[in-house]
Order: structure tokens, then C-alpha cells, then sequence
């Protein structure tokens, strides 16, 4: 979990210089994120219209997951709400090619 919380949280996550990454041997498949995430987008909790989208591989039992190109990462939120909704601490953000950095609520 990346410890530094800063006011350009928003402008990090607004100039894209932050990546959602899951660990997956956290991640216990309780849907809370993409439910968040379409609170976020549409005001509605649905799956279908989370840009975070996570299920199970029946037959080798693990976690599938992708982010589509529809994540803002929260943009005019205060935080990504898919993390700060993960009862299980599954998510987090890692930079991209910046030494820039963004927390999650923790
Ligand atoms: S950062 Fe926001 S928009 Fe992106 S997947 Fe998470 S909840 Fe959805
Ligand atoms: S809220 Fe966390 S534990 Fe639940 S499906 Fe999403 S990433 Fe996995």
C-alpha cells in the first residue's frame, strides 16, 4: 500500500500518471468494487456498467479481472472508490512511468 497521501492525488489520477492493480490472492470476488464503480459512473449500482470488471475462472478457480477503457480513475472524486470499497484490501494503485503517487483511503 503506498503510504504517501498528498493534495495531487487528483491531479495524479486526472494527468493518468496512477494504474488500479489487484492482488488477486486477496481478492475474494464480492463484486463491492464494480458496484462502486458503477455508483460512480451512473448514480445506480449495477455490474454491468462497472469499468472494473471481476469474476471467477470456474475451472482453474481463478480471479479474472480488467479495467476498461471507460476508468477515469475517479475523476472529481476524492478517491478511487472501487479501492476504498474493497472490504478486502484487494486493490491498489501503483504509478506509471512517474514518480508521482496517489493513496487510497486508508
Ligand atoms: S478508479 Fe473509479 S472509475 Fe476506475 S475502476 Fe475504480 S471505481 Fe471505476
Ligand atoms: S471489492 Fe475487492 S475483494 Fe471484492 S471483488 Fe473487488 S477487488 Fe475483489
Amino acid at each position: 500500500m503506498i503510504s504517501e497521501k498528498s493534495d495531487s492525488c487528483t491531479e495524479n489520477r486526472k494527468e493518468g500518471n496512477i494504474k488500479i492493480i489487484l492482488d488477486e490472492q486477496r481478492c475474494r470476488g464480492c463484486n463491492s468494487c464494480m458496484l462502486a464503480c458503477s455508483f460512480h459512473h451512473h448514480g445506480t449500482f449495477s455490474k454491468e456498467a462497472s469499468s472494473i470488471q471481476i469474476s471467477w475462472d470456474y475451472v482453474s478457480g481463478k480471479i479474472i479481472w480488467r479495467i476498461n477503457p471507460n476508468c477515469d480513475l475517479c475523476e472529481k472524486e476524492s478517491e478511487c472508490l472501487c479501492i476504498k470499497y474493497c472490504p478486502y484490501e484487494a486493490l491498489s494503485v501503483e504509478p506509471t512511468g512517474s514518480s508521482l503517487f496517489c493513496v487510497d483511503s486508508k
